[in-house]
């Protein structure tokens, strides 16, 4: 049985950068306004990360790996209208069955924090050697610490379809920096775990309040900002409320960046970047690449629920009407203000 649900696990999570972007919407839904993340080789030997969000209740613990366990729907039937990040239950059960999970967490109203162990979807010991698997007792901050240790311990498989550690934390660094951007008022860092020091400098680290020009600013430099043109729109029919920062007709960035969001998912959307990959190519000059971070509210009931957990791909009803309403939006914009 647990064979199964290793090989179920290891479709949903399938590197690193996979269970990291879970683990940030949970962080996210749990109305963080900090988020710390600390790897060690690449997120394969430690994916840790902090957050100062409501804390689980030490209540639900016990159930807390279990598959389906969400507090985010009420009954099944709630799956397709529903408008938060997760809607699964799925990815702390599949991540406990593909590495070590161990959760620290305090709510506001506990004295202290609850720390629990979890393998297999079930609760464990959190001391070797102990029979006992209850949470215990420690020190912690309001919030939640999750620690992802030895993923794919159990799988050498999907550990060998991995290339190199160097490649996963290049994978993860751009998770946390999408969902910096994406999050301007939630403070994020992400920093490589180093033997002996903890203060090892962080290769993202935005701040409360900037916002999300400025982390865009702050990633990719601040001549790739000063080229940017905001657009927006908020239409009724398709129903869609559009937030982008784009680059102009002049741009001459050399590395091409599409950050797409959708109902606050980071997502790939092939047809809008087709689309905006064909209007750019109207201006560019040959070799230049645009820079596009786009975000897009749907009505959930019309974006597809049933995409694989990890397919990063996202299709939604309009398709054509609201891709094209993005690009003509967007030559509105650049036509208006020239550059
Ligand atoms: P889902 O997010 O789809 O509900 P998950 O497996 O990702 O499923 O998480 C299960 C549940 O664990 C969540 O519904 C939430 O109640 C709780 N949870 C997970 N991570 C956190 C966190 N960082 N802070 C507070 N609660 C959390
Ligand atoms: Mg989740």
């Amino acid at each position: 049985e647990h064979v199964v649900n290793r090989i179920a696990a290891g479709e949903i999570i399938q590197r690193p950068s996979n269970a990291l972007k879970e683990l940030i919407e949970n962080a996210l839904d749990a109305g963080a306004t900090s988020i710390r993340i600390t790897v060690k080789d690449g997120g394969l030997k430690l994916l840790q990360i902090q957050d100062n969000g409501s804390g689980i209740r030490k209540d639900d613990l016990p159930i807390l790996c279990e598959r389906f366990t969400t507090s985010k729907i009420k009954a099944f039937e709630d799956l397709s209208s529903l408008g938060t990040y997760g809607f699964r239950g799925e990815a702390l059960a599949s991540i406990s069955h593909v590495a070590h999970l161990i959760v620290t967490t305090k709510t506001r109203d506990e004295t202290c924090a609850w720390k629990a162990a979890y393998a297999d979807g079930d609760m464990v010991p959190v001391k070797s050697g102990s029979k006992d698997s209850a949470p215990v007792p420690c020190a912690g901050n309001d919030g939640t610490v999750l620690a992802v240790e030895d993923l794919f311990y159990n799988t050498p498989q999907r550990l060998k379809a991995l290339r190199s550690a160097a490649d996963e934390y290049a994978r993860i660094l751009q998770v946390v920096i999408a969902y910096s951007i994406h999050n301007a008022g939630v403070a994020m860092s992400c920093k490589k775990a180093s033997a002996g020091s903890s203060n090892a400098t962080a290769d993202v680290n935005t701040t409360v309040g900037a916002s999300t020009l400025d982390n865009i600013g702050a990633t990719y430099g601040e001549p790739v900002k000063s080229q940017l043109f905001e657009v927006a729109a908020d239409s009724a029919e398709p129903r869609v409320k559009l937030r982008a920062w784009c680059s102009g007709t002049n741009y001459q960035g050399k590395k091409g960046r599409y950050l797409f969001f959708i109902n606050n998912r980071y997502v790939d959307c092939s047809p809008l970047k087709r689309a905006l990959e064909a209007f750019y190519s109207n201006f560019l000059a040959k070799g230049t690449h645009p820079f596009v971070y786009l975000s897009l509210e749907l009505d959930p009931n019309k974006v597809d629920p049933n995409v694989h957990p990890t397919k990063k791909e996202v299709g939604f009803e309009d398709e054509t009407e609201i891709v094209e309403l993005v690009c003509e939006r967007l030559a509105d914009v650049l036509a208006s203000q020239g550059d």
